[in-house]
C-alpha cells in the first residue's frame, strides 16, 4: 500500500510538473472583416488565447465605423472618448496623420462609402460624389486598427510570459523570442498568388503588416478599383505601387505608414524611410520589383531585390 502512495505522489508530482512547462496552443477566429490565425506558446495557452480572442473582439466592436455604438461613431457626432487609452488611439491617429503628410487620412470614410467599399455594392462615384464625401470628414480607422489590436494581444502575451506569432488576416504581430532562440520567419505574400515573394526574418515583439491593391478590390471594364485611396483625389491611389509592407515595433504606426507608403509610392516613400529611423520597408512596384530597405534580413526570394541604402 505504502508502495502505491508512493507512485502516486510521483505521478501527481510529474503532472503538475508537466503543467508548469510551456505548451503550444493554436486558433483560428474571423474578426475584424478577416480569418485570424493565432498562435502561442508559454503558461497556460489556451487561456491566453481565449484573452486574446476576447480583446480583439472588444477592440473590433470599439473602433467599428459602422457600429452606432463605436469610439468611431461617437467622434462621428463630435464626442471625444474620455477613456485615456482611446483618447491615446485618437491623437496617435491625428500624429501619424500629420507624419505621412495626410497621405494616412483617418478621415476618409464617407468616400469609402462612395465607391461601395463596406458594403460590397461597388460603384465609380462622380468627382461630385467624391468632394461631397471628402467634407463629410467622417472617421476610419480602419487602416490602423488591426495593426493596433496585434500590439495590444502582444502586450497581453507578454504580461502573461506567452510568446508566439499572430496573423491578423495580413497584419503579422511577433511577440517575444522563438523558443529555439532563431528569429520568426514571416512570409511576404505575392499577389500573383504561388510562393511567397520572400521571408523576413524578424526578432523580438514586430508588427509586420502589408497593404496592397489586391486585399481589397473591384473591377470595371478591365481597371481594377481598390481599397487604399489617395486622399488628395479621393479615388484609388496609383502611385506604381501593389504591396507594402513595414516592419516597425508599434503596431498601429506599422499599420498606418504601410498605407501612407503605398499612397506615397516607391520615391516619396523611401524619403519618409530616410527621415524616420522607427520602421524599414519592402516595396512591390506594379512592375513586379522588390525594393527592401538596408535594415531587414530578406531570403528565400527567387526573383532578387534591390537595398535601399539609407
Ligand atoms: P490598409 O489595408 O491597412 O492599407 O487599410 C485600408 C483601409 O483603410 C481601407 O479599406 C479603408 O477603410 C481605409 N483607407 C483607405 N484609404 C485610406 C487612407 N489613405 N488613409 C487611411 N485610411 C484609408
Ligand atoms: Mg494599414
Amino acid at each position: 500500500m505504502k508502495r502505491w502512495g508512493i507512485f502516486v505522489l510521483l505521478f501527481i508530482f510529474l503532472l503538475s510538473g508537466c503543467k508548469k512547462e510551456a505548451s503550444r496552443a493554436e486558433t483560428t477566429v474571423f474578426a475584424m472583416d478577416t480569418v485570424m490565425h493565432f498562435s502561442v506558446t508559454g503558461p497556460e495557452p489556451e487561456k491566453a488565447l481565449e484573452e486574446v480572442t476576447s480583446l480583439v473582439e472588444k477592440l473590433e466592436e470599439q473602433w467599428s465605423a459602422s457600429s452606432p455604438d463605436s469610439v468611431i461613431s461617437a467622434l462621428n457626432r463630435g464626442v471625444e472618448p474620455e477613456d485615456a487609452a482611446q483618447k491615446a488611439v485618437v491623437e496617435k491617429a491625428l500624429a501619424l496623420s500629420r507624419r505621412t503628410g495626410g497621405t494616412f487620412d483617418p478621415r476618409l470614410y464617407a468616400v469609402t462609402e462612395a465607391w461601395g467599399f463596406p458594403t460590397k455594392v461597388f460603384r465609380i462615384p462622380s468627382e461630385e460624389e467624391i468632394s461631397a464625401a471628402r467634407k463629410q470628414e467622417k472617421w476610419d480607422l480602419g487602416a490602423a486598427i488591426k495593426g493596433y489590436a496585434g500590439q495590444e494581444a502582444a502586450a497581453l502575451l507578454q504580461k502573461r510570459g506567452c510568446s508566439g506569432i499572430l496573423n491578423l488576416g495580413g497584419n503579422v504581430q511577433t511577440v517575444g523570442e522563438k523558443a529555439d532562440g532563431t528569429p520568426w520567419r514571416v512570409g511576404i505574400q505575392n499577389p500573383q498568388g504561388g510562393d511567397y515573394l520572400g521571408v523576413l526574418s524578424v526578432t523580438g515583439t514586430k508588427s509586420v503588416v502589408t497593404s496592397g491593391d489586391y486585399q481589397r478590390y473591384f473591377e470595371r471594364d478591365g481597371v481594377r478599383y481598390h481599397h487604399i485611396l489617395d486622399p488628395e483625389t479621393g479615388a484609388p491611389a496609383r502611385s506604381g505601387l501593389q504591396a507594402v509592407t513595414v516592419v516597425c515595433a508599434d503596431g498601429m504606426t506599422a499599420d498606418a505608414l504601410s498605407t501612407a507608403l503605398f499612397v506615397l509610392g516607391l520615391e516619396k516613400g523611401t524619403a519618409l524611410w530616410r527621415e524616420s529611423t522607427d520602421f524599414e520597408a519592402v516595396f512591390l512596384t506594379t512592375e513586379g520589383q522588390l525594393y527592401v530597405t538596408e535594415g531587414l534580413a530578406l531570403s528565400d526570394c527567387p526573383q532578387g531585390f534591390e537595398v535601399i541604402k539609407r
